[in-house]
């Protein structure tokens, strides 16, 4: 597929289309991205496609050829009659006109075993989304999403550099991750001001580590990350133990107070909520 294969700039002109900032709507216009998504996602014929935000349904209609079926769940009600003009008629596509952080996933997933949600995600609230997506347990086999760079590099990050955090670890609790391809803002219409990541998140049959305390363990993590600068056992301080009993923690999971949040690996995290998590009990 080339560029002039996508049809994009035509609908956006045809419907008289105008584009809603506040909707974070970037269409895509770039055919080799969108080949890069699908082929990405390795959408075949018994997978039941979840698409968020499909705009005038580009990305959809390319899902549609590959897919069982597709559902698609837009907010903006300016595009309802535009993707049921141009994809209504194909009976695989059913469209939800709805909020994707509202919507029951279970009710549209249903008994499909293969799920898999594709998606150019509306940039403002990809991290609520991504983390509703992976936190409620929804039977997804991966997430193939285009996302802002920055965010992508933060999830795809390994310890020991920059852009690893609590995100880069609520994420790869859950899944393993692999980006895809970089996305220039000129494969968009509007053009975006950050450049843009295709990254594939494979859901793991199990998260990647036992945790007595699920909670905890994001706290643990997010105390770490708070105070960037400072020792793990700064950042610790506050998490209900006292200085004898934390540094009991520290020692029995194996783990020098004086390492940094960003040291540690998730199964690091994982061993010392857990020993926090036994001393509290
Ligand atoms: N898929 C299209 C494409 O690639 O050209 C459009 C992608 S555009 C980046 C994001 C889309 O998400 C827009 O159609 C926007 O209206 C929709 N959207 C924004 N917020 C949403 C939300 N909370 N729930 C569902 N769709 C949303």
């Amino acid at each position: 597929m080339d560029i002039k294969d996508v049809k994009t700039q035509e609908l956006v002109k045809k419907y008289n289309f105008k584009f809603s900032k506040s909707l974070g709507q970037n269409f895509l216009t770039d055919g080799s991205v969108l080949d890069s998504i699908v082929d990405g996602a390795e959408v075949c014929d018994e997978d039941l496609v979840i698409e968020i935000g499909p705009g005038v349904g580009t990305l959809t209609a390319q899902l549609l050829k590959k897919a069982k079926r597709v559902v698609a769940i837009e907010l903006d009600e300016e595009l309802i009659p535009i993707l049921t003009e141009e994809l209504g008629d194909n009976p695989n596509f059913q469209l939800i006109h709805k909020d994707a952080l509202k919507v029951d996933f279970n009710e549209i997933i249903g008994e499909e075993k293969s799920v898999k949600l594709v998606a150019n995600l509306p940039y403002y609230v990809t991290t609520p989304i991504i983390a509703r997506l992976l936190s409620e347990g929804y039977n997804f086999k991966s997430l193939t999403i285009m996302i802002q760079k920055e965010v992508a590099e933060r999830i795809d990050a390994e310890p020991n550099c920059k852009e690893y955090g609590a995100l880069s670890i609520m994420v790869q609790y859950y899944c393993n991750t692999k980006i895809v391809r970089r996305v220039p803002p000129e494969s968009f219409i509007p053009r975006p001001k950050v450049d843009s990541i295709v990254i594939r998140l494979d859901r793991l049959e199990n998260p990647r580590v036992d945790l007595l305390n699920k909670k905890l363990f994001f706290e643990v993590v997010r105390s770490s990350f708070n105070m960037r600068r400072k020792t793990l056992w700064n950042g610790l301080k506050g998490i209900g133990l006292s200085k004898e009993n934390l540094e009991m923690a520290f020692n029995n999971a194996n783990i020098d107070m004086k390492r940094r949040g960003e040291t540690l690996s998730v199964e690091e995290f994982a061993a010392l909520a857990n020993e926090i998590e036994k001393i509290k009990n």
